[in-house]
């Protein structure tokens, strides 16, 4: 897609700091530099999310993002990662092409990586009626 930054990533118009890449998936370090190794995983086929993405994408995207999670854990010294993703503005997709977020950890890093603090009062029995498949 034209104006989107990722496919200008993955045409090599934009650099980027290439971690891996094969026919279908490209991973590279996001310019965050918020937590060390902050690495996506984005389709070379350009779409919006998860929502959109055809199975045969998802699924290369997906098995991408474990042998990075696994090259992180296994040779790179890191014990363990979060996998995350946001699909829609109202989950706080900022860059509209699907991308995963890895985010490698160490035990005691001190990374706070779950917003939701607190219970809240719910009825998960009528959560469940409302959104079983
Ligand atoms: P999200 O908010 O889940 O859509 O994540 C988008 C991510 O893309 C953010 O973490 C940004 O830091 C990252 N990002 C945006 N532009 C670039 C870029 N040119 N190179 C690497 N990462 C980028």
């Amino acid at each position: 897609m034209n104006d989107c930054i990722f496919c200008k990533i993955v045409d090599g118009e934009i650099p980027c700091h290439k971690i891996y890449e094969n026919d279908k998936v490209f991973a590279f370090l996001d310019i965050a530099c918020d937590a060390e190794g902050h690495t996506l995983v984005i389709p070379k086929k350009h779409f919006v999310n998860v929502l959109d993405c055809d199975k045969e994408y998802l699924d290369a995207v997906i098995e991408a993002v474990r042998l990075v999670s696994r090259h992180y854990v296994e040779h790179c010294g890191y014990d363990g990662v979060n996998v995350v993703n946001a699909d829609g503005a109202a989950a706080e997709q900022s860059v509209f092409h699907l991308h995963f977020h890895i985010i490698p950890r160490k035990s005691g890093d001190g990374l706070k990586m779950w917003p939701l603090e607190g219970k809240r009062e719910m009825d998960l029995a009528e959560i469940r009626k409302k959104l079983a498949l």
